[in-house]
């Protein structure tokens, strides 16, 4: 992948940046409607305020053809809010999103006190599995995979699925871009 666009219109969208600098990619930061062109390679929706990110999109006028690019296969990741905006359904909350990601997730969902948390979560790839650092910041859980094709990517200790992988998407519950470790990135670069 050459070029990664990372929308930056609120949230936590310079971290992955860093990263992916890390591993030689360069990004471009999409902050209005002409930063989008079918030249970018993939896509990041990086964790904040899912409400006021799906309001801004609209406002700027980014929302369309985000959704043409996201519908059209380009590889995406979506972290937190990032998977909100993605998922087909959201049970407690009525967040207009791109409704892409055929799965289930309720914000805000783990808790008050464990609203935000740092753990080891498993990542299941196709070239083998490992442990992985995890942060979570008053994270959406995935309650339901919502088609056959979607398949859990990582997964906490007690099952939970923390993050997934359908076709062109991944949808994470947590920030790997507030970790050390990349294997996320090269999970999201890996995509043919
Ligand atoms: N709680 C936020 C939301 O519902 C997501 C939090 C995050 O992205 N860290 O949009």
């Amino acid at each position: 992948m050459k070029k990664v666009g990372v929308l930056a219109v609120q949230g936590a969208f310079v971290e992955h940046e860093q990263r992916l600098a890390q591993l030689g990619v360069s990004t471009t930061e999409l902050r209005q409607s002409s930063d989008i062109s079918e030249s970018l390679d993939g896509l990041i929706l990086p964790g904040g305020e899912s409400t006021v990110q799906s309001k801004l999109l609209r406002e700027l006028n980014m929302f369309e053809p985000l959704r043409e690019l996201i519908d059209s296969g380009l590889p995406v990741l979506g972290t937190c809010a990032g998977l909100i905006l993605l998922a087909r359904e959201i049970e407690n909350d009525a967040v207009d999103g791109f409704a892409s990601l055929p799965v289930r997730v309720q914000r805000n969902a783990y808790g008050r006190q464990l609203g935000s948390f740092h753990t080891v979560a498993r990542l299941n790839s196709t070239d083998g599995s490992r442990d992985i650092p995890a942060t979570f910041i008053r994270a959406p859980r995935i309650e339901a995979l919502l088609d056959k094709e979607v398949q859990p990517l990582v997964e906490l200790e007690d099952g939970t699925i923390a993050g997934v992988r359908y076709k062109n998407l991944i949808g994470l519950s947590f920030h790997p871009e507030l970790d050390e470790d990349l294997s996320i990135y090269e999970q999201f670069l890996s995509y043919e």
